[in-house]
């Protein structure tokens, strides 16, 4: 029988809320809270919002009897996914409650929190823990993903902090699996923590965090933080910058972002160079770390250095302002181990003539490259730990986003970002090294062998084969790209 609004409506409680897409519907007007309108994706066979655990089980049970393949939403920012005529896609939207254990130290937010939901909530009570840098990222995507943060150069990824998961498995049991679970369950657990995306409908997530006090933040919760901008003519002196800060051992979060200059500066459009760097740490470290940025030769060629204090509570304002989701994005990130100063020159000015030939289309397309801290991540999620973040050695993480681009222009700008993608990782391609990726930061068609070791591949499978034998969750590991 076809699936209809009307039999899967019968089929499910009266507390989920069921839509079809209609013949006038592309994938994205009925997915209308994905991130990027790019990929292959096509309709799926229904949208269903649960309101209850009870309504979760429902829905499983009724993708497992109707051959249906179950793909949960949370923030809906996620490039690794794709939607056919068999998905059954269920918006996680309200299992956004958020609760915060002072004396536990552990935050439990549901499975459909945003980080804009957890990060308030926690900062609230004195706390920090890892989370991404915009508050319309779902919290259960960054921990599948793996998860950058500001506080990964002391803390780990986001995944690294994951305590315990509570979810709805493909046989339609509630299973909770923790750092304590043993044999299959504590694989399962491991699989959450940077590839865990296929294995269930998450209703809940239970993190560590961290008292605020214990940073010595100015003032009790400023994030020091220092910004200089470079013109063209001086991206040699960007260079110089990123050889200085690029392998700095401070915890200072650093990030170099190609871009065309903001509409409120006098080179409007141009391209330019913003090296940024964040510190979560007592000021007067801050001031330590941030030496480079003021060192002769690059403070007096930079457009400026501006240093400021961003407050915990409301670290990722200013890009929330800048947010928006339904237009065409993409992302093309790698991880890799070498990147020289050199290369950075090269790919700026690749990036500044991509701006020259193509004007104002560029509009916000960026390239950002950031250091990865591997000792930290080695220590939070290396031997022992079983992370599923396979390449924790990487030094560097690249991404070129297009961003938010005109229909017309969207080949061109993903040809822009598949060529950086290769400069960037020009110097490990020359040494044999193969291509990395992180999970949470991967676009549709990836090839998952850069996400995951052979052995880790491996284990993947089996685990998928052990609890959901019939395929009830879309995995790209199993289930392939082929729409
Ligand atoms: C604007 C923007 C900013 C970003 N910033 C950062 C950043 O600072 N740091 C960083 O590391 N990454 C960042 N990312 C990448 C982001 O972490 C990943 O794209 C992540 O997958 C998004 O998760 P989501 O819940 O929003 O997406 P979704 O598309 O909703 O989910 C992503 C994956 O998780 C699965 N999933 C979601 N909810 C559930 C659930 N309840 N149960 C089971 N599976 C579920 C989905 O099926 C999908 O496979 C950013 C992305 C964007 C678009």
């Amino acid at each position: 029988m076809a699936t209809t609004t009307s039999n899967i409506r019968s089929a499910l409680p009266p507390s989920c809320a069921v839509s079809t897409p209609s013949s006038d519907d592309t994938v994205y007007t009925f997915l209308s809270k994905r991130w990027s309108t790019l990929g292959p994706s096509t309709l799926p066979a229904a949208a269903v919002v649960p309101s209850t655990e009870d309504d979760v089980v429902a829905i499983v049970q009724f993708a497992a009897a109707n051959g249906l393949k179950v793909l949960p939403q949370c923030g809906a920012c996620g490039g690794l996914v794709i939607t056919t005529a068999k998905t059954l896609y269920v918006d996680m939207e309200k299992f956004r409650e958020v609760d915060v254990d002072r004396d536990a130290r552990t935050v439990t937010f549901g499975g459909g929190a945003l980080a804009g939901d957890v990060q308030p909530a926690v900062t609230a009570k004195g706390f920090y823990t890892g989370w991404p840098n915009m508050g319309i990222v779902g919290m259960v995507g960054n921990v599948l993903g793996g998860g950058l943060n500001l506080f990964k150069p002391i803390k780990g990824l986001t995944c690294d902090n994951l305590i315990s998961a509570r979810f709805v498995t493909a046989s339609g049991d509630i299973v909770e699996v923790s750092s304590e679970s043993t044999g299959a369950e504590k694989q399962l657990f491991n699989l959450l923590k940077g590839a865990g995306a296929g294995f269930g409908v998450i209703l809940s997530l239970t993190m560590r965090i961290y008292p605020t006090a214990e940073l010595g933040l100015a003032d009790g919760t400023g994030i020091s933080e220092v910004m200089a901008m470079f013109a063209r003519e001086d991206f040699d002196a960007a260079a110089k910058l990123w050889e200085m800060v690029s392998q700095s051992p401070s915890p200072m979060s650093v990030i170099f972002v190609f871009m065309a200059a903001p509409p409120n500066m006098s080179i409007a459009g141009q391209p330019v160079i913003m090296a940024q760097g964040m510190y979560p740490g007592p000021a007067s470290e801050a001031q330590k770390a941030f030496a480079p940025f003021n060192a002769p030769g690059i403070k007096d060629r930079a457009i400026m250095v501006k240093p400021g204090t961003t407050q915990l509570e409301t670290m990722n304002a200013q890009r929330d302002a800048m947010a928006k989701k339904g237009r065409n994005m993409d992302v093309y990130n790698g991880l890799v181990y070498n990147l020289s100063p050199e290369t950075l020159l090269r790919a700026a000015n690749k990036f500044a003539e991509f701006v020259d030939t193509h004007g104002a289309a560029v509009g916000r397309t960026n390239t950002g490259l950031h250091p990865m801290h591997p000792e930290t991540l080695l220590r939070t999620g290396g031997a022992g730990e079983d992370s599923f973040m396979c390449h924790r050695d990487r030094n560097f993480n690249v991404q070129t986003a297009p961003w938010d681009l005109d229909d017309d222009f969207v080949p061109v700008a993903q040809q822009h970002g598949r060529e950086m993608l290769e400069l960037l990782r020009g110097e490990d391609r020359a040494k044999g090294i193969p291509n990395a990726i992180l999970a949470g930061n991967a676009r549709v068609e990836t090839d998952m062998t850069e996400i995951l070791s052979p052995e880790k591949l491996d284990i993947l499978r089996k685990q998928k084969a052990e609890w959901d034998p019939k395929g009830v969750f879309w995995n790209a590991a199993v289930d392939g790209w082929a729409v």
